[in-house]
């Protein structure tokens, strides 16, 4: 099964083109969306989750029309949205058994079995117990996780999951993803390129309403090759080598600036050829080169 976008355009009431003719193919497995802040992928991820309309284009999931049929879309998708927001005071395991029953699982034997299985996958039986308001930022994480893959769903929506964990919690997350999206669409909506790049075998990136690319994550590096340099640099150089270079990141290292620069041409020796990375192809395609 796929998930097929085609010509997908909103504009809010304020004016916001937020969605601008964005066509995306996205088979099985783990795909990221990759974008600034603002860049429009909650408006995407909603309107494929049926939470908003679009004003036109056609999505179709397998062989359900996702903008018409949207009880056939809610049966197979888990979404954990970006502010899921809520963290009662009751335990993890009443909440999924909460939200099993809501799903349609109405056997209370058949219900707790699922909610131990979910417990166990996402590393929080032992947790069970406790309430959700008590949790860490990736406890609620792993959690919305489970909630969202209650009802065997074939596509699994994860809008900005890893923003606010620390390190350890992200990794954690990222081994879970990572075992999750076997065997389903999984999109995984993020404006960290290192999401994407430990994670996604297939990717968007997406900037003010527009697909920028479509691909494999070592494709769009490979294209790069032989156009990055870096190069440190005094604080106050910064502007002068704005004006006369493409600069399209700059990192403090150690205090000092570290600018990397994209060229088609040869630079001179003050510059260091630099191996790209995604995140290079990131700054370079929303600066409008490449
Ligand atoms: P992202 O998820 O990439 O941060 P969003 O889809 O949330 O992007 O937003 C895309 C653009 O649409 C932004 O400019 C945002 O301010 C605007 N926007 C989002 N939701 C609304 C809304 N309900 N009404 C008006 N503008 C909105």
């Amino acid at each position: 099964m796929e998930l097929l976008i085609q010509n997908l355009s909103k504009t809010y009431s304020n004016g916001v083109k937020a969605l601008d003719d964005v066509t995306l193919t996205i088979p099985q497995g783990m795909y990221g969306l990759l974008g600034q802040n603002g860049a429009g992928k909650s408006t995407l991820m909603r309107t494929i989750a049926t939470l908003q309309e679009a004003d036109s284009g056609s999505a179709r999931l397998g062989d359900i029309d996702v903008l018409r049929d949207l009880d056939g879309v809610r049966r197979r998708l888990g979404y954990l949205p970006q502010d899921f927001g809520v963290y009662p005071r009751i335990s993890a395991q009443d909440m999924l058994d909460h939200l099993a029953l809501l799903k349609g699982v109405a056997n209370s034997g058949e219900r707790k079995r699922l909610v131990e299985a979910m417990l166990n996958k996402v590393n929080l039986f032992e947790h069970r117990k406790k309430a959700l308001a008590s949790f860490s930022g990736g406890m609620r994480q792993r959690f919305g996780i489970a909630q969202a893959l209650i009802g065997n769903p074939s596509l699994l929506i994860v809008d900005e999951p890893t923003a606010g964990l620390d390190p350890g919690e992200r990794n954690r997350f990222y081994n879970l993803l990572a075992e999750v999206g076997e065997n389903v669409i999984v999109i995984l909506s993020t404006h960290i390129v290192e999401d994407v790049l430990e994670l996604c075998s297939k990717m968007a990136i997406i900037h003010k309403g527009r697909v920028l690319y479509e691909g494999g994550p070592d494709t769009a590096v490979d294209a790069l090759e032989g156009r990055i340099y870096s190069r440190k640099i005094a604080k106050a150089e910064l502007t002068q080598y704005e004006a006369s270079y493409r600069v399209i990141s700059n990192k403090m290292v150690a205090g000092r600036p570290l600018i990397h620069v994209y060229s088609e041409e040869p630079l001179d020796a003050e510059f260091a050829p630099a191996r790209p990375s995604l995140e290079d192809v990131f700054f370079a395609k929303i600066g409008g080169l490449n």
